[in-house]
């Protein structure tokens, strides 16, 4: 997906949802700086054959497990400061929240033994750089969110080119809602109409490395059950594109976004901005985003 036709699909947005201007604007500035960031990205290769990096696949582990990134450090550290500021600018978040932002140097915070850890264990890697932030005001979640998007520049390229190193491989066969390249489990989801197919093949979607990876439609993406009694979906009569397929088996949730009745071509990072009004009916229902027992990341 290109940024012209992303920024095209925001001005539809734009026209058609006033009450997503200020996400919208929010966001557009954050994807410009990670465009920005993404020029000061570590060369990436894998240097295995495609049967080999199948078989990865095949057994259920991530290809950056096969070969991780290099996260150059000092880059990084620019990257959190810049989202930092952004956040602190344009988020709408709580004063005293953005007073925190401003006074933190989040970049500072993050230390080379952390950042290592980063593609290993995440959750690890936002505790680490939380121990050595030590301000309460900075909560874990808006922490995790600013550390993530700083990676994803760095991530976006690499994981292109391990896509590429596997070759011809259906997707369908990673047969998992976590990232087949990183391990994320996937944000959302989009339905797509190709081939003879009825009603489309579902692809999801990594937050992380912006990956996509089919997966079946008719499945939950975050306890993998198929039994139809427990799937349903959430949906706004007068916007059919835009859908949160819900699990009554674990309780987890996955936005998803029905590209033939949208006006615009869809694009994971912006559809998914789109449907957090709906996100948070599911949650209200009581379900969450990733379900009562998450997977355990293949790495
Ligand atoms: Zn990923
Ligand atoms: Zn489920």
């Amino acid at each position: 997906m290109t940024d012209s036709a992303r920024a095209k699909a925001v001005e539809k947005y734009r026209a058609e949802r006033p009450d997503l201007e200020h996400q919208l604007a929010l966001f557009e500035k954050l994807w410009e700086a990670q465009s920005r960031f993404s020029e000061l990205a570590s060369g990436y290769t894998l240097d295995s054959s495609v049967d080999e990096v199948q078989k990865v696949l095949k057994q259920h582990r991530t290809l950056f497990s096969l070969a991780a990134p290099e996260i150059p450090l000092e880059p990084y550290r620019e990257a959190v400061r810049a989202i930092a500021a952004l956040m602190a600018e344009e988020s709408g978040l709580p004063d005293d929240q953005v007073t925190a932002l401003r006074e933190a140097d989040l970049g500072a915070a993050v230390s080379e033994d952390a950042l290592g850890k980063a593609l290993s264990g995440y959750d690890v890697f936002v505790q680490l750089v939380a121990g050595s932030v030590a301000d309460e005001r900075i909560t874990e979640p808006l922490l995790s969110f600013v550390l993530a998007e700083a990676i994803t520049p760095f991530l976006i390229g690499p994981a292109k080119r391990a896509v590429e190193a596997a070759g011809k491989f259906d997707w369908l066969m990673w047969d998992s809602g976590l990232c087949p390249v990183c391990g994320t489990p996937a944000s959302s989801g989009i339905v797509r109409d190709e081939g003879e197919l009825q009603g489309g093949r579902r692809w999801l979607s990594c937050p992380l490395c912006r990956t996509q990876w089919e997966y079946a439609r008719v499945r939950c993406a975050r306890c993998g059950t198929r039994r139809q009694e427990d799937l349903e979906y959430l949906y706004d009569e007068k916007d059919p594109g835009h859908r949160v397929h819900t699990c009554k088996s674990c309780h987890g949730y996955t936005p998803v976004s029905v590209e033939k009745e949208l006006t615009v071509r869809a694009v994971p990072e912006l559809e998914e901005i789109v449907l957090v009004p709906l996100e948070c009916v599911a949650a209200e229902r009581g379900f969450t985003p990733l379900g009562d027992e998450a997977e355990e990341v293949p790495n």
